[in-house]
Formats: structure tokens, sequence, C-alpha cells
């Protein structure tokens, strides 16, 4: 009985809401599964179990926060810093900290045993976000700080800001936005199924689905409603 009220309190709360703005892990993302998110297109459904874990990331965070507050060699100048007012992306990093010299964003990441041992340098998609945080806190270098787990032991990874590499995840950014707003689907990842997004991909049944190239997303829409795969 627990297990499903359990399951059912973690389901609901994660009720897809209508997004409006990128969020800062749709930095780099599969352009196609970004679209398919702000349509709020079939997916396959998250697990209940998936959530906990992401509340439990969540947790690991804060625990991993806190010695930071009372260590006198940094300082947190602010936690939970969401990037100012803008239309094109939300997103909230963990702390900017300072070592009384310079200012650094710190983002933590936390992720499974396995993952963390063969770790050596820091994932594309973490730094990606975190040179957004850069870009929008106007702050050269951050870090990124992996938890595991498992264990809880911690590496931390030093990144500079790249100025070239933030002008391009904002331009491919910019050119989805206005395929979201003119209902074209962009075209299918080119190493689809092999790209590792593919792998875990929430649309990967309606993206077989539709063509390899861009195309209309009111026709598609159109298609997998009389094939019963919309979600009304
Ligand atoms: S299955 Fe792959 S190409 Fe298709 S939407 Fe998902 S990530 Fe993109």
């Amino acid at each position: 009985m627990l297990k499903e009220l359990i399951d059912k309190s973690y389901l609901d709360r994660h009720k897809e809401r209508e997004q409006s703005r990128f969020y800062i892990t749709d930095a780099g993302k599969c352009p196609r599964a970004v679209f398919f998110k702000f349509k709020n297109a079939p997916r396959t459904e998250m697990e209940a179990r998936v959530l906990r874990m992401f509340d439990h990331g969540d947790q690991v965070h804060q625990l991993i926060m806190r010695p930071l507050l009372s260590v006198k060699e940094v300082h947190v100048v602010a936690a939970e810093v969401k990037i100012g007012p803008q239309e094109l992306i939300s997103g909230r990093a963990d702390a900017i900290i300072s070592d009384g010299k310079d200012l650094y964003v710190l983002d933590i990441k936390s992720m499974n045993g396995m993952i963390f041992r063969n770790l050596e340098e820091a994932k594309e998609d973490n730094i990606n976000q975190l040179q957004l945080y850069l870009h929008f806190f106007k702050i050269p270098r951050g870090i990124l700080l992996y938890v595991n787990k498992d264990t809880l032991e911690l590496k931390e990874f030093l990144i500079n800001y790249n100025q070239s590499l933030v002008q391009s995840l904002l331009k491919d950014l910019t050119e989805l936005k206005v395929k979201i707003d003119k209902n074209i689907i962009p075209q299918r990842s080119s190493d689809y199924p092999k790209n590792w997004q593919c792998q875990y991909c929430a649309f990967k049944e309606i993206c077989a689905l539709a063509s390899s190239d861009e195309m209309s997303w009111d026709d598609f829409k159109a298609k997998i409603e009389t094939t019963g795969r919309d979600r009304s």
C-alpha cells in the first residue's frame, strides 16, 4: 500500500508542465528530443523509482554543500543561484563561491559508482551547462564537483569560460526556438539510434515514426493521433 502511495505522490508531482523556455539541461541535447518535450509529445513515462533517485541526488548535493558553508578558505557567496531574467533559458546553479580572490560557479553532480570510477574528465553535457552559467553570471571559471552516490567520494574539475562554445550553444538554442515556434520538427540525430541520448530518450518511439528529415509537427501530430499514440 505504501509503495503505491509513494509512487503516486512522485508521479503526480512530476506531471509535465508547459515549457516556454529552455532549461539549462537542454543545452547540447538532441534538438528533436527537446522539441518533443516543448510540445508535450507522447513519451515513455518516467518511473517513480527514477524520480526518487533525482530527489536523492538533491539530498546528496545539500550534504556536500553543508561543510562548504563553514570552512574559512571558501566563502559561499550565494546558493541556488538563478540565471537572470531573459527569454531563452532558465536554470539554477548550485552556488557561487569565492576563495577570497576569485569567484567560481559551482555545480554539483551525483552519479553511480561505476560511472564515477570511470570518470576521467568532466562530462560534456555538464560542461555545456556550466559554460552557460559562466556566461550569464559573467564569471570566468567554474567547478564541476562529482559525487559518487554509493561511496560519497568526490572528484572535481576546474572549467574555464569558453566563449566560442557558449556562442555555439546559444546559436543552436535560438535556431531550435524558431523551429519550435514554427512547428517544424528538427531532423533526427545523424547517428540515431547509436547516439547515447537515443538509448535513454523518452521520445524514441515517436521519433521512429517521424521521417528522419525535418517535418511539420501539425502533420505528424495528426498522424500519431490517428494511430492512438497521442496522450489524450
Ligand atoms: S531517439 Fe534520438 S534522435 Fe530521436 S528524439 Fe530521441 S535522442 Fe533525438
